[in-house]
């Protein structure tokens, strides 16, 4: 698959995470994506109950994550919020999204936007091969991996799942969710991390063991 511009085809940018709570670096890493490869759009996709993460209790509720994710990028016209997997319920595979967005506009360019880290255990994903088949990955180039380990790791998956790996310049911002659910629990602020709308959000409903109003949802 080739990556580059082309005249007319939409460049739709997919930015997947459990987002709980979504952070800066998740929208900084959007905004590195949207430039260097041109994007026109990209949609955020809050995981309903990701595979790996199925045993988390400290962690907010899928309608809460979703809320936080509307509340960091609703003042952004570039960035839209996609709610199919909250809405299916149970657990969720990219593959299923990614073929579903596929299939709803096959002439789109679609870009998979992952961190690092993700595309160094991206193998170990579910039916990475068919990922790979609808669009290509956008990996971010940070210290923890440097640009030659990507590189290597890229070579690798073209070569086994037939991957198209583009590679991303984004500015290390040494933000986790885990971090900011920490933070949370021990009563600290997590103001400088998140966009003010989340950080009221999570102050105001006591998410993360902090002291709010309990919010049904
Ligand atoms: P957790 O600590 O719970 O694993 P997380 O901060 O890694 O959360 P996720 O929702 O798991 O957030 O991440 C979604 C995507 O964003 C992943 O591809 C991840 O690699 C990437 N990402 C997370 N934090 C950063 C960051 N600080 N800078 C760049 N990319 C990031
Ligand atoms: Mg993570």
């Amino acid at each position: 698959m080739d990556a580059s511009w082309k005249p007319g085809v939409r460049r739709t940018g997919i930015m997947g995470g459990t987002f709980d709570p979504i952070h800066n670096g998740h929208l900084a890493l959007a905004d590195a994506a949207y430039r260097q490869l041109a994007l026109d759009n990209i949609l955020f996709l809050p995981a309903g109950i990701p595979p790996h993460k199925q045993n988390r209790s400290d962690g907010a509720t899928p309608s809460q994550r979703m809320h936080m994710t509307r509340l960091a990028i609703l003042d952004d016209p570039r960035f839209s919020l996609d709610q199919e997997e909250m809405h299916r319920g149970g657990v969720s595979y990219t593959k299923d999204t990614i073929l579903r967005l596929k299939k709803s506009e096959p002439e789109t360019e679609f870009f998979f936007i992952i961190g690092a880290d993700s595309l160094m255990s991206f193998d170990t994903w579910y039916h990475p091969e068919i990922i790979c088949g609808c669009c290509h990955l956008a990996a971010a180039v940070r210290d923890d991996f440097p640009r030659e380990v990507l590189q290597k790791k890229s070579e690798e998956l073209k070569k086994s799942i037939q991957a198209s790996v583009v590679l991303l310049d984004i500015p290390k911002m040494d933000i986790s969710s885990t971090m900011l659910r920490e933070l949370c629990q021990q009563g600290k602020s997590i103001r400088a991390y998140v966009p003010a709308a989340v950080a009221d959000y999570i102050e105001k409903y006591g998410i993360y063991g902090g002291h709010g109003q309990n919010e049904q949802l």
